[in-house]
């Protein structure tokens, strides 16, 4: 057991460490940020600071040697820095969880062995193959790249095979898979926290909203279509956690459809469609997470209100900060970036 006292170290700086390190404050711990970027939301928050990159042996030994265990707010981390800490102090989730959930090919492969149902799709390494993954599956289609997209980047969308050309050149060519469109009512995930000691829970599933490949909102309790398929997806992320023998938060996220759940993508990591659960769970995605990495019991995850809404502050809805403190169901979350940028994530709004 790493005890209160003891300091964490984040892999990663953004606003996913900053509520990780304000959890870990709490729970008595210090939190030691190492990233690159010269702005850091987590950093701004952390008894320490390593400002480099992930490559730099000398700058990760130090860490290791500061730190008395070692956890990460984002997944496209080079998995050689994860080996260099790994030898040198515990690192939670495993390099196991990590290599998975960095590949979307290898993601869908893996959860399709324990049962999983991703949308239809194929690898596609070259113009031919995209050819012939779009005869395949048909249009509508979506191309993502296999490795480092989010919110939506590393994404083209076809609406026809003519569109095969802007497609591949919207990916620059990169590795990728082509998933054909899912027809599907609603979305949703599933966030667990799995210990040490192979103890696992999970927050209710919320509802989740995209606008433009970015999540807008999430909402607990999620409606029936959601409920009465969610056993289903529940299993499947328990599965998922178990095989991995992940430790930490896990996040899987899905399409609600009339054939039931349809895997989409997974996450190694606290998710931003479980950030109500600071205010709307007895146990926030974050305090179990750092209760796992930590080696301690982890928290309930039963809901504190009937309904809980969660909105993210995209680009210019930060500018709405004012309005939202003068409503007394809203709590506001600002993550201290200095630059507004349209579809940026700046904060968000949980409403109880
Ligand atoms: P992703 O980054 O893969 O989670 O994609 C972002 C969002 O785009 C998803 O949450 C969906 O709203 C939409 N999307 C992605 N893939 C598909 C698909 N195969 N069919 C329908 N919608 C999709």
């Amino acid at each position: 057991m790493i005890a209160p006292g003891s300091t964490i170290g984040v892999l990663g700086g953004g606003q996913l460490g900053r509520m990780l390190a304000l959890a870990a404050a709490s729970m008595g711990y210090r939190v030691h940020v190492f990233a690159p970027e010269a702005e850091l939301p987590a950093g701004d928050v952390a008894a320490a600071v390593t400002r480099a990159g992930y490559d730099d042996a000398a700058a990760l030994d130090g860490f290791a040697a500061a730190v008395d265990v070692v956890t990460f707010e984002f997944e496209n981390i080079d998995t050689a820095a994860i080996r260099h800490l790994v030898a040198r102090v515990p690192v939670y989730p495993g390099a196991a969880s990590l290599e998975v959930a960095q590949d979307r090919l290898a993601e869908k492969r893996f959860v399709e062995t324990l049962g999983g149902r991703p949308a239809a799709y194929r690898a596609v390494d070259s113009r031919a193959d995209l050819d012939a993954a779009i005869a395949a599956l048909g249009t509508p289609a979506v191309l993502k790249t296999r490795r480092m997209g989010y919110d939506g980047k590393g994404q083209a969308r076809l609406h026809g095979p003519a569109d095969a050309d802007a497609a591949w050149a919207a990916i620059a060519g990169a590795p990728a898979v082509l998933e054909a469109w899912v027809d599907f009512s609603h979305e949703f995930s599933v966030v667990l926290a799995r210990g040490q000691d192979g103890e696992t829970c999970v927050w209710p599933v919320p509802h989740n909203v995209h606008r433009a490949g970015i999540l807008d909102t999430s909402q607990v309790p999620a409606p029936a279509e959601i409920t009465a398929q969610a056993a289903e997806a529940i299993a499947l992320a328990r599965r998922v956690a178990d095989t991995l023998g992940h430790v930490g938060v896990l996040t899987l996220e899905f399409f609600a459809t009339a054939d039931g759940p349809r895997f989409n993508e997974m996450a190694p990591r606290v998710h931003n469609s479980a950030h109500w659960t600071i205010e709307g769970a007895r146990a926030s995605q974050f305090e179990n997470h750092i209760r796992a990495v930590c080696g301690l019991p982890l928290g309930s995850t039963e809901l504190t209100a009937p309904t809980v809404m969660m909105k993210n502050l995209l680009g210019d809805d930060v500018h709405d900060w004012c309005h939202l403190l003068a409503d007394s169901r809203a709590h506001l979350h600002l993550y201290g970036k200095s630059e507004v940028k349209p579809g940026r994530k700046m904060g968000h709004v949980t409403w109880l």
